[in-house]
């Protein structure tokens, strides 16, 4: 089946839906046994910019009875043409409906995409809620770093995998063709896969709630259904994927990337992904060099980004960034995730051909106290350091990153991020002589699960528009560019983050009123998610906006992330009493839980008691 041409002239970028890419790879549907595709919930440019289809695609596909396409989010012009002409959603490699395959695999890494995944669903006919489909429809499953709650998504995805795919992939192949072989039942299946660690089935398990509305227990159903589910974790870094599929139109990140290292032990507080890729792997620098020589050679890429939560953290990055540039001519690097400091800016003055436009920076907070209790504590002095040798050294314009209704924040803090960009901007004015460009980019606090601050209450609409106010008039009078998120998005993404399982029936309202593509602007409805809510008998402020008491049952309890509550509420505490954390890399263990699990944790946890 393919999508007609009358269908394709009438819809921006066909190219989003149409495939045959350089590198795809389409294998023989009716000689593979195992077929698999993999949804990425939002548009085509965002999701081919996602560092984890790629893995997956490549190892699924390395099995020789097992086939792996792609689908991404049909823009709002396609799905009305494709539902007016009453065409299904098709699959990129080999244009089959999605309710053909097997297995139908989400990438779940934001909240605001969670109605797409109904949408893709519906649009591939398919009922949207796990109990609606029967043996005859494909086991739709889900990872990514939302799956760290996995709750609110629980009425639509059969099961989750928890943590770090490339290993249990595998072993989940297994039990599909083992399944396959014996044409036993769904149910059959989800029992089976209950049993192998990271995977959580949550029709097996059973939440009740309290009077107050809070989770009163969370019970495992069946035998094979464990009380908690651990994290998993691959011990050593995969081999990179060095012949990615190349898009046809520019994408959002229109360039090749090799992961350098997995992991941040910094201890960001209010930072998920510090937690939930713990602990810090590197990739072997021979490796890196040897997959940017084959990520060129395969897909002819002239810009490489080396990605990292913590670029400039890498060890001898500066050697690793000198190989490259010496082995391949006319190579463009991308930095991400640069610490404020002015190793930073000599290494970005070490790239050949960076074009000195911008250079991004993420203080978080604008005052140095505040700074401490995120557990981020950059001295001004520092930062000032920094912008100076950056404009000394010929950089124009400047981007930095502020998080607004952090926890223990004050008019003061915001007044001190005016302050502090204040003196950037006169420090670049001092050294070129002319005015520099600063941009600011404002997100909210979200309070996220399986972190120190999960347990801390979101600010007001009111308080967090007030704090926005204050900064448009100040920084605007100063010059600067800002951007910000609107506090009822923030609002969302807090209340879906922190959900338990009743959410799925808000989702899933908000979905058939319309919403999708809720992180877009011009899509975003919140009187949509307003009415879901209040048919469902449910209040957003109680998810987003409520402090939950340290003992609280939590929705993502049976969830183990590696990291223990035991250490989030040691971290809590610091933060309130403004202490910081080291990173452990550098300085003593922290005994954050991974010591159960990582030989390598254990060694140090053992040394520094002997
Ligand atoms: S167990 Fe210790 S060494 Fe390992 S990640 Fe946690 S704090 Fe760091």
């Amino acid at each position: 089946m393919t999508y007609p041409n009358n269908i394709l002239h009438q819809i921006a970028k066909p190219a989003r839906y149409t495939g045959g890419e350089w590198n795809s790879i389409v294998k023989d549907w009716d000689k593979t046994a195992l077929r698999i595709v993999l949804c990425y919930p939002d548009l085509y440019e965002i999701g081919m910019s996602n560092m984890a289809l790629p893995i997956l695609y490549d190892l699924l596909n390395s099995q020789p009875d097992v086939l792996a396409e792609r689908v991404y989010a049909p823009w709002t012009d396609m799905e009305a043409a494709m539902r007016t002409a009453g065409i299904p959603l098709l699959s990129l490699e080999s244009k089959h409906q999605l309710k053909d395959f097997d297995i139908i695999g989400f990438s779940l890494d934001y909240e605001l995409t969670y109605t797409n995944v109904l949408n893709i669903l519906d649009l591939g006919q398919i009922p949207v809620r796990a109990s609606e489909r029967n043996d005859s429809h494909p086991i739709v499953i889900a990872g990514g770093s939302c799956s760290l709650n996995p709750e609110p998504m629980s009425d639509f995805i059969d099961f989750f995998v928890i943590g770090e795919g490339e290993e249990v992939l595998l072993e989940l192949v297994d039990s599909f063709r083992e399944w396959k072989g014996k044409a036993a039942s769904k149910k059959e299946l989800l029992r089976q896969v209950a049993a192998i660690p990271g995977i959580y089935v949550p029709s097996l398990y059973q939440v009740e709630y309290q009077a107050d509305g809070s989770v009163k227990s969370i019970t495992p159903t069946a035998a094979e259904a464990k009380p908690i589910i651990q994290r998993r974790i691959v011990t050593k870094l995969p081999p990179p994927v060095t012949r990615p599929v190349v898009p046809y139109i520019e994408v959002v990140h229109d360039r090749g990337a090799v992961e350098i290292q997995r992991g941040c032990a910094r201890g960001c507080r209010f930072c998920q992904a510090g937690i939930i890729y713990r602990p810090v792997r590197q990739r072997p620098q021979q490796e890196v060099l040897q997959a940017v020589g084959e990520l060129i050679a395969n897909c002819g890429y002239n810009v490489v980004s080396l990605v990292s939560l913590s670029t400039s953290d890498y060890p001898h990055i500066e050697e690793l960034v000198a190989s490259l540039v010496h082995h391949y001519d006319n190579l463009a690097l991308s930095l991400p995730s640069l610490r404020i400091d002015s190793f930073s800016v000599r290494l970005m003055e070490s790239l050949p051909s960076r074009r000195k436009t911008g250079l991004t920076f993420a203080p978080e907070a604008g005052s140095e106290r505040l700074r401490r209790i995120i557990n981020k504590s950059t001295p001004e002095d520092e930062i000032l350091e920094t912008a100076a040798a950056a404009f000394a050294r010929g950089w124009k314009s400047l981007k930095l990153y502020f998080m607004l209704g952090l926890p223990t924040e004050t008019m003061d803090d915001i007044e001190e991020i005016v302050q502090l960009v204040a003196k950037i901007r006169s420090s670049g004015r001092r050294t070129k002589g002319g005015m520099p460009q600063i941009r600011v980019s404002l997100s909210t606090f979200i309070p996220k699960p399986h972190t120190p601050f999960q347990w801390v209450a979101q600010e007001s609409e009111q308080q967090l528009s007030a704090k926005h106010e204050l900064l448009k008039l100040g920084l605007r009078r100063k010059g600067s560019r800002i951007s910000w998120q609107e506090p009822e998005v923030s609002l969302l993404e807090a209340a879906l983050s922190r959900g338990d399982r009743r959410l799925g029936e808000v989702i899933y309202r908000a979905w058939k009123l319309g919403s999708t593509f809720d992180a877009w602007n011009e899509r975003f409805n919140y009187q949509n998610w307003l009415r879901a809510f209040e048919q469902t008998g449910l209040e957003p402020s109680f998810y987003a906006q409520r402090e939950h008491p340290l003992d609280e049952l939590l929705p993502w309890a049976h969830i183990d992330a590696g990291v223990t509550p035991a250490f989030l509420k040691r971290e809590y505490q610091r933060a309130i009493e403004g202490k910081e954390t080291p990173d452990c890399r550098y300085e003593s263990c922290n005994a954050c839980g991974l010591e159960r699990w990582q030989p390598d944790c254990q060694q140090k946890l053992q040394k520094l008691g002997a």
